[in-house]
């Protein structure tokens, strides 16, 4: 799709899109998104092609802005700028880059971050990490998807990169009738890239083995788990590349033990233990980690910090239930290896769990394991991640930090 042309735009000539009457409420208070229902579906608007910038324009034939539409998406348009006398090309999206550039760097000190977190920053279907001189995108919406070429344009010019990945094979992609896909766009990657979070070094693979990248909503996080570690014996279940447990080992843990079944990730995370000097005191644990924690609950080892920051249990709402009870056990689990006085962080990015029942199946697995706590802290995502104020449900990390009795 990105070897079509590039399509130009002309506020006179876009197609327009109407709201249907009383539609449009919603919108004019600032939410992103006019759905399916809320629209007309004119035979014209259906032949559209997917992503085609049009104009908003509401019953009355006020112009309400500009956005992308895909006629087959319960999420019809997206807003890119209530002006509709707004040029949506690379210059556009340029300063859009450059303001979403602006932010992160008032609030992360290494050139290491989500850049673009969709709506929130303007450029719904957009989720760009840097890694300093490479740039990793997430394309997620047709829109998106069409203006891949002015993209690739604004990137070069706000950011100059080494390198720029599509990592193209989310599974949103689907409901918006897009293949799946990942390639290096421009530049050239060899290996894994390096990142600095914290003040600590990192390596992401953007490209072979398991390519998610890094996760940088966990950023502060990490760095108060880090400060609790100090002197600690630390156990980090679902270790991935390492970032809680090398940032609480160059804190200064006494030791500190990586549990994780991919290889992939714990060659990872080995590589950025060297790269810290902090290797004499990490071990590397190959294994399902629930199966690993029981096996140390059974023989009776206990750790100053636990961390549990597992992949989604529950995907899909069918799944609540059960991805609940996983939580639960897993907290049951991991308090049990927590010793006296000592810290547990778990942390969940289950869409569909909220913040409350996460609380309570972390604090009633505690419970089962017959130890007090406290809740400390209770967080989400780093700043890096912004959130729209109309999309609050797209807030996805929870994470807790219990003191134990
Ligand atoms: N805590 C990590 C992110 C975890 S991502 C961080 O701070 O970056 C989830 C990780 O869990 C992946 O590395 C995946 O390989 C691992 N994983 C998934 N299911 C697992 C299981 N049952 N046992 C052990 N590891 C698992």
């Amino acid at each position: 799709m990105a070897s079509v042309a590039p399509p130009t735009d002309d506020p006179l000539l876009r197609p327009a899109i109407k709201v249907g009457p009383g539609m449009s409420r919603r919108w004019r208070r600032g939410h992103p998104w006019l759905f399916s229902n809320e629209i007309e579906m004119t035979a014209q608007a259906k032949e559209l092609p997917r992503g085609t910038l049009v104009t908003v324009v509401d019953a009355g034939g006020e112009r309400l802005g500009v956005g992308t539409f895909n006629a087959h998406s319960l999420i019809a348009v997206r807003l890119l700028s209530r002006d509709s006398a707004t040029v949506v090309d690379a210059g556009f999206l340029a300063l859009r880059l450059r303001a979403a550039l602006a932010l992160r760097e008032i609030v992360v000190a290494a050139p290491c971050y989500r850049l673009v977190h969709s709506e929130a920053d303007g450029l719904p279907g957009l989720v760009i990490d840097r890694f300093g001189d490479v740039v990793s995108c997430q394309v997620n919406s047709a829109g998106m998807e069409r203006l891949l070429p002015a993209l690739l344009t604004a990137i070069e010019a706000v950011l100059a990169p080494r390198a720029v990945v599509l990592d193209n094979d989310t599974p949103v992609r689907e409901l918006e009738g897009l293949d799946s896909y990942h390639r290096v766009a421009t530049g050239e990657l060899n290996g894994p890239v390096e990142l600095v979070e914290n003040g600590v070094r990192f390596l992401a693979d953007l490209d072979g083995g398991q390519k998610t990248g890094w996760f940088y909503d966990q950023r502060d996080n990490r760095a108060f788990v880090a400060r609790l570690a100090r002197g600690q014996r630390v156990a980090d279940f679902f270790s991935y590349a390492g970032g809680f447990a090398i940032q609480a080992a160059a804190a200064g843990a006494s030791e500190v033990t990586l549990v994780d079944r991919s290889e992939a990730a714990l060659a990872l995370a080995e590589q950025a233990a060297a790269l810290n000097g902090v290797a004499p005191v990490c071990r590397f644990v190959r294994a399902e980690a629930f199966a690993e924690m029981a096996r140390r609950v059974a023989a009776g080892e206990r750790f100053g910090v636990v961390v549990c920051d597992p992949p989604a249990f529950v995907k899909s709402r069918k799944d609540l239930a059960t991805g609940l009870k996983g939580y639960r056990k897993m907290a049951r689990l991991a308090a049990a290896l927590v010793a006296p006085g000592g810290f547990l962080f778990a942390a969940s990015c289950s869409h569909h769990v909220t913040a409350d029942a996460f609380a309570e199946e972390i604090t009633r697995g505690v419970a089962l394991a017959d130890r007090g706590c406290r809740i400390m802290r209770a967080a989400g995502a780093a700043p890096d991640h912004p959130l729209h104020p109309a999309l609050p449900e797209s807030a996805y990390l929870k994470a807790l930090v219990l003191h134990l009795d």
